[in-house]
């Protein structure tokens, strides 16, 4: 299965690269909401959170290690920052391989719209 990130992965399409090992690639979104808007996401294509097995606890795992060490480096995880995941479409997932994003930079606000 091919979808955008996966292209995105293959760099077929081009994007901001903020991260990178053999499991994860963090990206910049293309359409910000916040000073820092980082999409983190595992090069394995999962479509939804709820696509995740037990097989890919670990991955799970990397992907918030990775969250974190973005906001540390970007000076951010002392003042705060939001980690998303969006699950199917009355949440607002429009790319269907797992993404979680990183937003910081700004006040946020509860409960999100
Ligand atoms: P979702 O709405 O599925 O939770 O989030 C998808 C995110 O991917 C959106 O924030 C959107 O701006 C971002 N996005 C969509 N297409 C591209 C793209 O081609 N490149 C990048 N860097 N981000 C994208
Ligand atoms: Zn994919």
């Amino acid at each position: 299965m091919r979808c955008l990130f996966c292209k995105i992965i293959e760099k077929e399409i081009p994007s901001k690269t903020v991260y990178e090992d053999e499991r994860i690639l963090a990206f910049e979104d293309i359409n910000p909401q916040a000073p820092i808007h980082t999409l983190v996401i595992p090069k394995k294509h999962i479509s939804r959170s709820l696509d995740i097995s037990n097989d890919d606890n670990e991955l799970i795992g990397q992907l918030f290690h990775v969250a974190n060490k973005i906001a540390k480096d970007r000076g951010v995880a002392e003042r705060g920052f939001r980690l998303v995941m969006n699950c199917n479409r009355e949440a607002g997932q429009t790319v269907f391989h797992l993404h979680l994003h990183l937003l910081a930079g700004r006040i946020m606000h509860w409960p999100p719209g």
